[in-house]
């Protein structure tokens, strides 16, 4: 498994990357969360152990980042010295997938990463995409806001698909008709017909998430505050 391991105390990260390196797994490791989202953007991994007092971006800030503006769907152990249930609910609610407490064992990291790979590896790649409150469920196909199923024809789904799988690019007129009917439209109003009905589902105060026109250049998907 290829791990990035996000702590500033470095005799901790060197514990976790002696461990994990000697059962196997390729280890990175970064201090603070900008030098991990260089080596996010170097390349790729599986599971990311962070933990939650970082300085200059705090852990479950960066976490936020992670989720909510690039979309990483990667499972992420959070590593934190505090053991309350509010502290376990705000690591959650973040986005981590498990945690463990401090001083913890490096055995049971491994474990809690192995299990987390496992569920994600479950759920196949990718199933759930997120942008805001809006929740893409692949394998079934399903769009929800807040749990709760929104109903809508199936070019407006796979319109909302390609949109959410890269929330933030701008998608031309062309390669988004290109997409749902194999050819380009000529002058048909089809694709402007999609958009509307997707963004009435989508572009709802509760969503944090609209379809946004870019001028001239195309459509984009954004996270709106
Ligand atoms: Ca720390």
């Amino acid at each position: 498994m290829r791990i990035l391991i996000v702590e500033d105390d470095s005799s901790i990260a060197a514990l976790l990357v002696d461990y994990l390196h000697a059962r196997g797994h390729e280890v990175d490791w970064a201090a603070s969360a900008p030098r991990a989202l260089a080596l996010l953007d170097e390349s790729e991994f599986e599971a990311l152990i962070l933990d939650r007092g970082l300085p200059r971006m705090e852990g479950l800030r960066f976490l936020r980042l992670l989720r909510e503006e690039m979309q990483l769907h990667m499972p992420v152990l959070v590593l934190t010295a505090r053991d309350s249930e509010s502290d376990k609910l705000e690591g959650f609610d973040a986005g981590a997938d498990d945690y463990v407490v401090k001083p913890f064992s490096l055995a049971e990291v491994e474990a809690r990463l192995l299990a987390l790979l496992r569920r994600s590896g479950n759920r196949g790649e990718n199933k759930m995409l997120r942008c805001g409150k809006l929740c893409f469920d692949t394998s079934r196909y399903e769009l929800t806001l807040d749990g709760q199923v929104l109903s809508a024809g199936p070019k407006t789904l796979q319109l909302l698909e390609i949109l959410m799988r890269e929330s933030g690019r701008v998608f031309t007129h062309e390669q988004l008709e290109m997409a749902l009917w194999k050819e380009s439209q000529g002058n048909s109003d089809k694709l402007r017909q999609v958009l509307y009905q997707a963004r009435k589902l989508v572009d709802t105060p509760g969503s944090r998430c609209s379809i946004t026109t870019v001028h001239g250049r195309g459509y984009r998907l954004d996270i709106t505050p």
